[in-house]
């Protein structure tokens, strides 16, 4: 038997005597799921008649694959009890190992191992509950588990993926769900029963709110639109400081409307930067898409237009006057 430790280093190693710190957290931690995977394993073939086809040991969710297409939430609340069970029946976990010879008598649940194995073979054992090949680490018994909670099952290629966590991860986790619901009780001013009934609700509110404000900019882009038709400017010009560009295009679009010889310069923003729309009826005379560019550049932005509606972005609102100042010389 190799009585040998191979350790695996990233990078140059040092000659001779090393110290070798073992990450204990991280070690207890992975016995901690390993362990439980094996009993949930053990457990699902046993009670169940699920075979385990893969394992992931994540760095925060753990999962099984199962080779059964789909399973009810009820048999899924009967594996975590069954599997709770055996955590509180306190199992001694053993690992030992055996011959070849022994091995092929052994009621060993997967008998699959590493190509080339020669030699004796490890076992460990869940007394009582199961007999595997295994080189891994793994707690002393099952009560050291914990705990095991299923946290969902997926359908995956014609099987089932089960997602699980164990141990000081459970804890961690309903920690981090506990601060969760702390927040969202006082975001959401409810108690955790009510909790979702209130973010539904306020998510229909918001919901309604946007749907008024739709309509009332609707309606606050036809009025000014027919404001500027009815101007007796040459060309109309309207600034919106709180607007957006698809309002500045509704009102364009309901401008060349009602004044088809009309000429109109939009523009929204807050500061310096925005956005603008220069738009003209069917009946102007315009050359709307060399007028458009030079606004753009006049406003340091850029542009592109469609039909009668030339848009684009501004850098520079302030010259807004500028810009009017030289669609005005074109008429
Ligand atoms: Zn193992």
């Amino acid at each position: 038997m190799d009585k040998h430790i191979r350790h695996y280093v990233s990078g140059p190693s040092p000659t001779g005597r090393v110290q070798v710190e073992l990450d204990w957290a991280r070690r207890f931690d992975h016995m901690q799921q390993h362990t439980g995977q094996h009993l949930l394993t053990a457990v699902a073939q046993e009670r169940f008649c699920w075979h385990t086809t893969a394992f992931h040991l994540a760095a925060q969710v753990s999962d099984i694959e199962l080779d059964v297409a789909a399973i009810p939430p009820e048999k899924l609340a009967e594996l975590e009890e069954d599997v709770a069970a055996e955590i509180r029946a306190a199992r001694p976990v053993t690992a030992r190992r055996v011959s070849p010879e022994t091995f092929a008598t052994l009621p060993v649940r997967t008998r699959g191992l590493p190509e080339g194995h020669r030699g004796d073979i490890r076992l460990v054992e869940i007394a009582g509950v199961d007999l595997n090949t295994c080189g891994g680490t793994h707690v002393r018994s099952t009560a050291e588990i914990e705990a095991l909670k299923l946290l969902g099952a997926e359908a995956m290629r014609g099987g089932t993926r089960l997602r699980f966590v164990a141990g000081g991860r459970l804890r961690h986790l309903l920690r981090m769900h506990e601060e969760r619901n702390a927040q969202l009780r006082q975001v959401l001013g409810a108690s955790d029963d009510e909790l979702v009934v209130q973010a539904t609700t306020k998510l229909e509110q918001l919901k309604d709110a946007q749907r008024r404000i739709r309509a009332l900019e609707e309606e606050l882009a036809v009025e000014a639109a027919r404001s500027l038709a009815a101007g007796a400017h040459a060309v109309a010009s309207a600034h919106f400081p709180q607007r957006d560009p698809a309002f500045l295009q509704r009102v364009a679009r309901e401008f060349v409307q009602l004044a088809p010889h009309g000429v109109a310069l939009l523009t929204a923003g807050d500061a310096e930067a925005g956005h603008f729309v220069l738009c003209a009826g069917s009946e102007a005379t315009l050359d709307l898409t060399a007028a458009g560019r030079e606004v753009a550049a006049t406003l340091n932005g850029r542009g592109g237009g469609a039909g009668r509606v030339f848009q684009g972005k501004a850098g520079a609102l302030s010259r807004r006057e500028e810009a009017l100042a030289f669609l005005r010389g074109l008429g």
